[in-house]
């Protein structure tokens, strides 16, 4: 349960940062690529609106040389005429005028009334043509005013009015998004779109851009709203933003699969809990029933869990012998069980420690080996060791068994035959394996006070077993009738609830220390790991 709960807080934390990461990362990009467009293409409106400046400044100027050029200094007729001529051809120009030495408007093109019009001080382009602002019409329009000045005569003046030196009015200026502003070096105000200060509103910020002409003390300024901006790219945020939520379902899909893989492959995460260490040994007693005292016990494997939940057997028993793992599990089980009994069981030696094989075992000799490494050397002597073979799975080879059944008996281990009445093995397994003892399975016991065939088949096991000298002992015993019924019959060793379940490896020790005094070893009791071949 806690381990559930961690692993949730895990999945919650792990799946909230998976799904941020490339949500982020994808809004991030893309902000930075819209606003690295959106200033590309201020730039360009504001490099597009100086070029344009330059070409109307350069007409007029040009407008003015060739006048000159015609000698219109005077307000006749004639020169009235050429400079509406003038006007009249060249599209930016709106107003020609003559301007006396004292900077008085002399006439204009159409002979208007004189006016004072500049606004703004002027600025020398070259020794002959200065530029500066003016206004135009009404107090409010302004225009830009090229003078030439020319040596005893009236200068030449143009008017170039503000709207003409604007580009086109784009959607964005429409809902004041956008601002463009001309500016005469210096800080005069030659144009602006929009007009007034509070035509464009940037709530929630701007990008600006400036661009300053090589040839005119003329600045453009752009602005752009990041609102209007993020409605242009309304679509492709909305796309982009729709690829990193489907990035990120993506993610998480993955990574539930990366975490759940262990968890959806049984063999995987048995490997593991064997490699962690979390397959422990059990030790069920064995009672002596002649004496009451303990014969030893049976190693039974339990599964605890990092969490501290004990699994038993039949959940991974079986996984264990499909995939081939409960080779390495038996391994671990008798190292373990050794590295538990070692110090108790080399001061008893006649306590024996019981452990179950399965079916692959008898094979090849490879258990031989286990055996022999594991327990040789090792305070418990191999006569301590038992192991059963069970009787539920076909042995493959009864040959080979028997070879590797006598190996395991000539190192000075038993060998017992497990659940025997049950399985496959019949009588042929009784007469053929040379084993050194039978447990008779719990389904016998238990049907001891009601069915007499079973008190019949466990009589002639007794007899049977009697007969070819080995020992019977008898499983799954929960009852005093059961007990007594069993000893009476010449059954010699039992093992059960009435006595005890399987035991961690601490109780069973405690078990043993007080029930067991530590014994002299019996000198033909255990062979010399140097004598094993
Ligand atoms: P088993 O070898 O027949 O072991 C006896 C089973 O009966 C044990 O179940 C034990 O806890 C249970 N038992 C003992 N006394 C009583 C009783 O009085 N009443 C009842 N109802 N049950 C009792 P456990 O520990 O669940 O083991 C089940 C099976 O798993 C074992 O049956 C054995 O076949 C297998 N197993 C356990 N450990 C290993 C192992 O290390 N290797 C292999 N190959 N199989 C193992
Ligand atoms: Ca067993
Ligand atoms: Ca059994």
């Amino acid at each position: 349960m806690r381990q559930t709960r961690y692993r949730w807080t895990l999945y919650v934390a792990g799946g909230l940062l998976l799904a941020a990461a490339p949500y982020v990362a994808v809004d991030q990009a893309l902000n930075l690529h819209i606003e690295r467009q959106a200033r590309g293409k201020l730039e360009a409106v504001a490099a597009s609106t100086l070029g344009m400046i330059e070409n109307r400044l350069d007409q007029a100027a040009t407008t003015l040389v060739d006048l000159a050029a015609a000698n219109v200094d005077s307000c006749n007729d004639a020169a009235l005429a050429a400079m509406r001529r003038a006007v009249f051809t060249s599209v930016p120009l709106k107003e020609l005028s003559l301007i006396g030495s004292d900077g008085r408007t002399i006439c204009t093109h159409i002979g208007a009334e004189p006016e004072e019009r500049t606004l703004s001080r002027e600025i020398n382009l070259s020794s002959r043509i200065a530029i500066s602002v003016a206004r135009f019409r009404d107090r409010n329009e302004r225009a830009v005013q090229l003078r030439l000045d020319r040596v005893g005569k009236p200068s030449l003046a143009a008017l170039i009015p503000s709207d003409t030196l604007l580009p086109e009015a784009g959607p964005d200026e429409a809902n004041g998004g956008r601002r463009i502003r001309v500016v005469l070096e210096g800080g005069n105000m030659i144009a602006s779109r929009p007009v007034s200060e509070e035509g464009a509103s940037f709530e929630g910020g701007s990008i600006a851009v400036q661009r300053r002409s090589e040839r005119f003390p003329i600045l453009v300024d752009a602005e752009r709203g990041r609102a209007t901006i993020a409605d242009e790219y309304h679509d492709l945020l909305l796309m982009g933003r729709l690829a990193a939520i489907l990035i990120t379902a993506l993610g998480l899909g993955l990574a539930w699969l990366w975490i759940e893989r262990d968890h959806n492959d049984p063999v995987a995460e048995l490997k593991q809990a064997i490699a962690n260490g979390e397959i422990v040994p059990f030790y069920q007693p064995l009672i002596d029933l002649r004496t009451g005292r303990i014969h030893g016990a049976e190693v039974l494997a339990r599964w605890r869990r990092p969490d501290g939940t004990l699994v038993p057997p039949i959940r991974f028993i079986p996984i264990a012998e499909d995939s081939g793992l409960i080779y390495e599990l038996t391994r671990v089980l008798m190292r373990r069980a050794r590295d538990e009994m070692s110090a108790l069981y080399g001061e008893r030696p006649n306590v024996k420690l019981g452990f179950n094989l399965f079916a692959g075992h008898f094979v090849d000799g490879k258990i031989v080996e286990d055996v022999k490494e594991i327990f040789g050397g090792s305070p418990i002597a191999f006569s301590q060791i038992v192991l059963e073979v069970t009787e539920r799975s076909p042995l493959a080879d009864l040959t080979e068994a028997r070879h590797i059944i006598a190996q395991l008996q000539e190192l000075g281990a038993k060998v017992g035959i497990d659940d025997v009445g049950t399985g496959h093995g019949g009588l042929s397994y009784l007469l053929k394996l040379g084993v050194d003892l039978i447990k008779i399975d719990k389904m016998f016991v238990d049907a001891l006070g009601t069915e007499r065939y079973s008190q019949t088949i466990i009589e002639t096991l007794v007899e049977l077993a009697r007969n070819m000298k080995m020992e019977v002992v008898a499983e799954g015993v929960e009852t005093f009738e059961q007990v007594e019924y069993l000893r009476v019959k010449g059954i010699t060793v039992a093992q059960g609830y009435i006595f005890a379940p399987p035991l961690p490896g601490g109780s069973y020790s405690a078990l043993i220390e007080a029930a067991e005094r530590p014994q002299p070893k019996a000198p033909d009791e255990s062979v010399p790991f140097s004598q094993v071949g």
